[in-house]
């Protein structure tokens, strides 16, 4: 069974109506079935709590369960979009430093 958070993570992107059944289940990692069964009111809004059974971890266990960030060690959804925006900034940062152009003294009046 799914956990209950993707669950109501699906209910609540059917509820908005901006995302397609697929992309809805693309975003959130369930079968376009599931958000199918939804959307038609054949499925409930329920899920599996996730101290219920820990040993069948979903892959998409790290979208429910914030976890410890190994690089700014913030408690985090993985993957951490602090790091990923520090990233993307330093690397414009590092671009803009090499399409600067080289400074030249200012000209002198003869
Ligand atoms: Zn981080």
């Amino acid at each position: 069974m799914l956990p209950t958070t993707l669950i109501l993570e699906v209910r609540r992107l059917l509820d908005l109506r901006e995302l397609s059944q697929r992309a809805i289940a693309r975003r959130v990692g369930v079968s376009r079935g599931v958000v199918a069964e939804m959307a038609k009111g054949l499925r409930g809004d329920y899920g599996r709590d996730l101290d219920d059974d820990s040993s069948r971890a979903s892959p998409k266990r790290e979208l429910t369960t914030p976890v410890r960030c190994p690089d700014c060690g913030g408690m985090v959804y993985a993957p951490c979009r602090l790091c990923r925006a520090r990233a993307a900034r330093a690397a414009m940062l590092a671009a803009r430093m090499l399409l600067r152009k080289p400074v030249t003294p200012p000209r002198r009046a003869a």
